[in-house]
């Protein structure tokens, strides 16, 4: 996959890689789609834009997403 152009998002990107997440390359606005990958987590999935208004916040919000997933999937491998 190719790298986000913003750094904060590309480290919650790489975050949610780490966790166990996949990602799917969008195109357009949407860079991509990441998704946790288990199969009854409906709401574990968020799209990633290229370029939203604030970076940092869209960073936060995937990292928040992940860490819901976490919590409820301790044994989870990483
Ligand atoms: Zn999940």
């Amino acid at each position: 996959m190719k790298d986000h152009p913003n750094k904060h998002i590309q480290a919650a990107i790489e975050y949610a890689l780490s966790a166990g997440w996949h990602f799917r390359q969008g195109k357009g606005h949407a860079f991509g789609r990441l998704y946790c990958g288990t199969h009854e987590h409906h709401e574990h999935q968020m799209s990633v834009w290229s370029t939203p208004r604030n970076p940092e916040n869209h960073a936060r919000q995937i990292h928040r997403k992940v860490n819901i997933c976490r919590l409820i999937t301790p044994d989870r491998q990483e």
